[in-house]
This record gives structure tokens, C-alpha cells and sequence, in this order.
């Protein structure tokens, strides 16, 4: 099929120790499952045309996209805190760039069959992980968190083994690139440090140029570039606190050099709130758990840093540009949560309102998203009784809503007005997708149609659809959801 007038492929230029070129395995009978116009449109692309027969095929791995050059690139990474060696797309495959409006993004299909990075995985996905892959990037872009996106889900009735048999599916996303921490690490591990060096000159050139200019390292865009991807990591993960995001598999490989979000495999928008929540069912100590993000993506860029030392060269230089992560993550995160608190301005005691605050939902277990919402609601004039009928401890509430109401002053209209923007209505709980999944598989795809729209604009009212905004039922507690997927 004729996608895109040209494919460019900068990874491909990089050489072959990056990657292997194969073309993706074909899937029986395929059908659309989702596509996702907004996208579509701001890459310049035609969705009726994406979604029509010779599209789908396309999308699927099944028919050759004229001009593309598909790859596997190559990486490794630590799993679980343990080196792991060589990984790699194991199941996905990069067809090359759409030069778009938007700037040159590539697009991956994943679960298009075996590579030569597979192991002993069968370099498919099946229907439920697509799907929430599909609608849980866009549900981040819609909040305005840096994500990968995702284009076009196709599904084949082709049987997967996992837990029980499933169905195979392939999701299309889209990035400005798809390098990890783990791509770094593959190199330096090998002490192949051309290589090292070429990839790290590309990312730069392409992504941080600022970075052959930073007068603090002088001469040395490497140690640069750690602070930069350290700084965004840090804006990114302060994002994913504020909004209640758990990722669940937060191994080196699954970090983006770019500090986007990516991997969407067992993660967990957070129905109460509970620190220490896991939600990755295979996560057996936790490493993972909400609480823990903030930890875990520095000890990652440490491991970035260790993969880049031998561009950068002195160690000192390497830690000072982590260091950075210490101030921006805290600095990013108190302003986030104080733009849900809908204060204008930092002022002394802050901090310890917002422990107050936390402490108190943690307690009573209260819904993250409803409690944000509904004191919103309560800031633009309702009276307190919605937010105060989420605690059990309506004493302590009412203490910590005096302190509050004190703190905000007067210039409410215009606090909630800030709230209103960020915190959202809506997000993707567990129970959401669970339902569309059901449907999908009876392939009744409108659900999937339903959510993205709602998860695209969060913010927003939607009457229509204020039951997807309410307390989770009962079953949403034991929805299981481990890395295979
Ligand atoms: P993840 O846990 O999703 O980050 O995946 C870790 C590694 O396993 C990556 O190299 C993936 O490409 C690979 N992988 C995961 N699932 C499969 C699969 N079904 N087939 C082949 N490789 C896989
Ligand atoms: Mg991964
Ligand atoms: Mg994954």
C-alpha cells in the first residue's frame, strides 16, 4: 500500500549493527479495530484510508508499504534492577518516518510476528494488550503527558497462547523515535564504543541539538545530554504522580531517551488512592509501585549514565549532570500538585498541606481522580458535601478543609478555573478497558471507539458518559494484569 509520498529512515542510516531488516509475518483475515483520527489527521494522513481493506492489511504486516524499509533494532536494558544482556523488538517493527506537519515521526507495528530479538517470546500481542496500549497512550496525550501515540489497532482471529488462548492484534505507534536507556546500554555493555558514540551523536543531532551549546559542560554533549534526558525523565514521571499513572514495568529498556512514556503493558491509572499500590501482578517485592516510580526512574538514568560515561569521561561530570533530577523532580512535582490544589503562587507550607492532603486520601483509601474533581467542583461554588462524603474520617476532613480554604483564599473563580485543566474527569481505569476489551473480543468495537474519544479530551464534561467518571465497581479491585501480554 501507498502510505506516505516517502519513508525516510534515519535509524537505518545508522548501519546494521543497529538492526536487522526483515519484514514483518503475515496474520489471517484481519479487521479493523481501532483507528485513531486526531492522529491521523496531524500526521497528514487520511483515516478512511487507513481504515479501508488494503489498510488494514497494511497495518497488520501483511501487505508490503511501498517505500518503507521495516527493522528490528537492537537493545538491552535491566529488568527488574538485574542486567538483563541483549533484548531488542521482539515483536515489533519499525517501517521508517512520515514526514509530517507535526515534524518526522516513525511508525512501529507491534506484534508482527518473530525476529531475531524474540527469545523465546512468539513476537506477537494479543487483542486485550492492544487495546489497552491503543487507548492508554492517547489517554496520556489527552492529559497532556509526553507519550508515545498509537495509530491503528487491526486484530486477527490467529489464536495466542498466554495465560489462556487469546486472539492476535497489532498496534501501530507512532513517536518522534522509539530509542531507549537500553539502546545505550547495548553498546557501552559491549565496549563497542563507535557504536556508543554514533547513537548518542544521532540523538543528539536530532533531538538535542541545545546540547553541543551547554555552557556548563562545555565541549562535552554527552554529560548534556544525561542532564537533559534526567530533567525531562524527571518532568515526566512528576506528571505520572499528579495524575495517579502507575507503569508498572519500569525496566531500563522501557524508558525513552526522549522521556516519553512508552511500553504500555501492565499499567494502572489509580482508582483509591494507595501509595504503595503494584499494579503489575508479577511485580511480587513491588519495585514498581506507584510510590516507588520516582526512585526507580533515577536509578534508570544512573544506568544511562553508567551506558554513557565513556563518551562523557569523568564521573564527576556524569553525577553532576544527574544531579539535576534531584531539583526538577521536586520542583516539577510541587508545581503540579499545586495546580490541582488550584493555588497560583508557591508559598511556604505548601509542601506540608499537600502531605496533609495525601495522608488524608490514603487513609480512607479515597478515589484519586473523583477527590480531585469533585474539591474542583466545591472551589467553583458547590458546597464541600460531595468531596466530604468520599471520607470516613469526616473530622479530619473538615480540619484539613479549613486549612485549605484558608490557604486558597479569596480568587476561587479563577483557582477552579485552574483546576478544572488539570484534573481530569476522566481517565482509563481498569474497569473501562475491561469492558471494551469484552465487547472487542465479541468484536463489537464501538467501546474502543467511545473511550478514545473520551480519553482525548479527559477534561472536559461528557453527560453522555458520566457513568465512566464514577467510583469503580467491586470487580475492578480484581482485575489481574501481569507483563505478558
Ligand atoms: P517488555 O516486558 O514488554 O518490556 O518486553 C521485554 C522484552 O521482551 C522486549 O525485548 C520485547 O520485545 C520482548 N517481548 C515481549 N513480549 C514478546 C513476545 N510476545 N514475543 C517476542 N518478544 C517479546
Ligand atoms: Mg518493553
Ligand atoms: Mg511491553
Amino acid at each position: 500500500m501507498d502510505i506516505a509520498a516517502a519513508w525516510p529512515n534515519s535509524l537505518a542510516a545508522l548501519g546494521p549493527a543497529f538492526y536487522t531488516e526483515l519484514a514483518p509475518t503475515p496474520l489471517p483475515d484481519p479487521y479493523l479495530v481501532g483507528i485513531n483520527p486526531s492522529l491521523a489527521a496531524a500526521l497528514g494522513l487520511d483515516a478512511q484510508r487507513l481504515a479501508s481493506r488494503a489498510g488494514v492489511e497494511a497495518f497488520t504486516g501483511n501487505a508490503p508499504v511501498a517505500g518503507s524499509r521495516p527493522l528490528a533494532s537492537v537493545y538491552s536494558g535491566h529488568q527488574f534492577g538485574v542486567w538483563a544482556g541483549q533484548l531488542g523488538d521482539g515483536r515489533a517493527i519499525l517501517l521508517g518516518e512520515i514526514e509530517s506537519p507535526a515534524g518526522p515521526h516513525e511508525l512501529q507495528l507491534k506484534g508482527c510476528g518473530r525476529t531475531p530479538y524474540s527469545r523465546m517470546g512468539d513476537g506477537r500481542a494479543v487483542l486485550r494488550s492492544s487495546i489497552r496500549e491503543f487507548l492508554g497512550s492517547e489517554a496520556m496525550h489527552g492529559l497532556g503527558i509526553p507519550t508515545t501515540r498509537a495509530l491503528i489497532v487491526t486484530g486477527s482471529d490467529a489464536p495466542v497462547r498466554r495465560e489462556e488462548i487469546e486472539t492476535s492484534a497489532v498496534v501501530t505507534r507512532v513517536s518522534p523515535s522509539f530509542i531507549r536507556f537500553g539502546h545505550f546500554e547495548h553498546f557501552s555493555a559491549r565496549g563497542q564504543i563507535d557504536e556508543l558514540r554514533r547513537l548518542a551523536d544521532y540523538v543528539v543531532d536530532r533531538f538535542y541539538p541545545e546540547c553541543r551549546g551547554t555552557p556548563k559542560f562545555a565541549g562535552n554533549p554527552y554529560a548534556a545530554l544525561l542532564e537533559q534526558a534526567s530533567e525531562r525523565t524527571a518532568a515526566m514521571v512528576a506528571q505520572w504522580q499528579a495524575v495517579g499513572f502507575c507503569h508498572g514495568v519500569m525496566n531500563t529498556d522501557n524508558m525513552s531517551i526522549l522521556a516519553l512514556t512508552i511500553d504500555y503493558g501492565p499499567f494502572q491509572f489509580l482508582d483509591a488512592f494507595d501509595p504503595g499500590h503494584i499494579c503489575n501482578h508479577s511485580d511480587d517485592a513491588g519495585r514498581y509501585a506507584y510510590n516507588r516510580q520516582p526512585q526507580v526512574a533515577y536509578w534508570n538514568l544512573f544506568c544511562l549514565g553508567q551506558a554513557l560515561l565513556p563518551l562523557i569521561g569523568d564521573q564527576e561530570l556524569a553525577l553532576a549532570a544527574l544531579e539535576s533530577y534531584k531539583t526538577v523532580f521536586p520542583r516539577e512535582l510541587q508545581a503540579r500538585m499545586g495546580a490541582k490544589l488550584g493555588l497560583a503562587d508557591a508559598r511556604e507550607g505548601d509542601r506540608e498541606l499537600l502531605e496533609a492532603t495525601l495522608k488524608l486520601l490514603a487513609a480512607d483509601r479515597v478515589d484519586y481522580t473523583i477527590f480531585w474533581r469533585r474539591l474542583t467542583r466545591h472551589v467553583a461554588g458547590d458546597s464541600s458535601e460531595a468531596v466530604r462524603d468520599l471520607f470516613l474520617d469526616r473530622e479530619g476532613f473538615d480540619r484539613w478543609l479549613a486549612r485549605y480554604q484558608e490557604r486558597l483564599g479569596a480568587g476561587t473563580a479563577e483557582a477552579a478555573q485552574r483546576m478544572r485543566q488539570v484534573n481530569p474527569k476522566y481517565v482509563l481505569r481498569n474497569h473501562l478497558c475491561e469492558i471494551a476489551i469484552r465487547q472487542a473480543k465479541l468484536k463489537d468495537f464501538s467501546e474502543v471507539e467511545t473511550l478514545l474519544a473520551l480519553m482525548q479530551s479527559p477534561f472536559e464534561e461528557h453527560p453522555a458518559h458520566e457513568d465512566k467518571a464514577g467510583i469503580p465497581p467491586d470487580w475492578a479491585q480484581h482485575i489481574e494484569i501481569s507483563c505478558s501480554s
